[in-house]
């Protein structure tokens, strides 16, 4: 059973008489158990949908629906799937206190791996999920595989019952469906050889494995230090050098790298990021790889839109990890606009120095940051540092920050977004007029510290 939270007026669910807290039982007598039920058993022209109403009343309605019709109903959220492993470099299990609530769920949930592209390890499918996969096609699901031997994979897991993950995704494959999938990097566990041998497996997989990101682990300072570390400069170069030799035999054979490092490997191995052509689609940048080089190309694609800028003086905030890389980035925006584009890097107070990633810098933090900035004309902060409701990690609403800093503020992901939407006359807008339009996704499988 799902409950419907919201009905817009002027569509099925309304005409209907559908109100929030009305029970959606069963479609064409198969109950119902969640959103993806609804969406795909609602998708046929016509079908019987079973409610029943806050009142207790039981209704069957016999509906009509014209293709592209929306039902304009709304559900309550659904019950995330939680996670059974035990990582070491856990985030969730990393956590300071004064998060925002749902940052303390382990989800492990193939659902959220399919709508939103969260990492999901499999480990909890049941025979049941595992038909839905293939009855629904959810294709491409986004996979931690971290390590293909299972000894390793469950040890990274802290999961001795974690299935064989080969054949696990062999079985998927043979029925159509794909996967990004990621290794997270702990050094002398699934680094080195190890390494070698899981890109090996996978791409053994054959084109149903549609891209392998390698990340290094990353650590908050309340993560388990005595049980695992960081990579050192050296382990991040040696692990490059692995994905460098996958991605030329794959470039080779098939056309495209397959095999990325992400940008934050290159940033602790001290190398140079590839180009953006690299990058292909960039499919794993909300994975912090190619985040770097696909903001310089949103900028490009935007130049002509860009508005003159020039005698403003622009803060951008960042967390340190973007920070050595930012300038060249700016420095386009800069040309462009003629602009002058200030750096304001911020430091993590929250999970502590060690977590670089602008996504997860608290709101208090940039508020700091921008006490007593009154020389600066606007402000763009890093829109994917708040959630669908503008609220930072630290439960801090953006409109909040906005309301105690003395310059307006901006959202953006990409430069182009804010200054675009604004032009010169951007210091008006204000917060409230930029609606980031992704989910904020918690990287429970480590802290990414490279996606800007
Ligand atoms: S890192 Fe991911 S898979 Fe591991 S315990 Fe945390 S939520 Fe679960």
């Amino acid at each position: 059973m799902i409950r419907v939270q919201a009905v817009a007026p002027d569509s099925i669910g309304g005409e209907l008489g559908l109100v929030p807290g009305t029970e959606l039982l069963a479609v064409n007598g198969r109950p119902l158990e969640d959103f993806l039920d609804w969406e795909f058993l609602t998708a046929d022209e016509r079908f019987l949908l079973a409610a029943r109403l806050p009142t207790g009343e039981e209704i069957e309605y016999d509906i009509e629906r014209p293709e592209g019709l929306p039902m304009g109903v709304t559900l309550e959220p659904p019950r995330i799937r939680r996670c059974g492993n035990h990582c070491d470099f856990c985030f969730v299990d990393g956590n300071p206190e004064g998060l925002r609530t749902p940052l303390y769920i382990r989800d492990d949930d193939y659902r959220l791996s399919f709508r939103y592209g969260n990492f999901a390890t499999l480990t909890n499918l049941k025979p049941w999920d595992m038909e839905r996969i293939v009855e629904y096609r959810l294709s491409p699901l986004y996979v931690s595989v971290h390590a293909t031997d299972p000894t390793v994979r469950r040890w990274l897991l802290r999961n001795p019952e974690a299935p064989d993950i080969i054949p696990q995704l062999g079985w998927f494959a043979e029925r159509g469906i794909a996967f990004h999938t990621q290794v997270v990097l702990v050094p002398e566990v699934n680094d080195g050889v190890e390494l070698e041998r899981t890109l090996a497996a996978l791409y053994g997989l054959g084109p149903a494995v549609l891209s392998v990101s390698v990340v290094p682990v990353a650590l908050t300072e309340f993560s388990k230090h005595g049980l695992v570390r960081e990579l050192t400069r050296e382990e991040c170069r040696a692990a490059l050098t692995a994905v460098d030799r996958m991605a030329t035999r794959a470039l080779t054979e098939r056309g495209a790298p397959w095999c990325f490092g992400a940008d934050d490997l290159y940033l602790q191995g001290g190398e140079p990021l590839p180009g953006p052509e690299w990058y292909g689609d960039f499919e794993q940048r909300e994975n912090g790889v190619g985040a770097v080089r696909f903001l310089q190309t949103r900028i490009a694609a935007a130049v002509d839109r860009l508005p003159d800028l020039a005698g403003k003086r622009i803060g951008v905030v960042t967390g340190r990890a973007m920070g050595p890389l930012m300038p060249q980035v700016l420095a386009d925006v800069a040309a462009t606009t003629g602009g002058r584009f200030e750096l304001v890097v911020v430091e993590n107070t929250l999970f502590g120095p060690s977590v670089t990633t602008a996504g997860l810098l608290p709101g208090a933090a940039i508020e700091r940051a921008l006490t007593d900035r009154r020389d600066l004309d606007f402000v763009l902060l890093p829109a994917e540092a708040v959630n669908d409701d503008l609220v930072f990690v630290d439960d801090m609403r953006a409109d909040e920050l906005a309301g105690r800093i003395p310059i307006p503020v901006h959202l953006s992901y990409d430069f182009a977004d804010a200054l675009t939407e604004c032009g010169v006359r951007s210091a008006e807008c204000g917060i409230e007029g930029h609606t980031p339009h992704s989910t904020f996704r918690t990287p429970h499988h480590g802290v990414g510290k490279g996606d800007g």
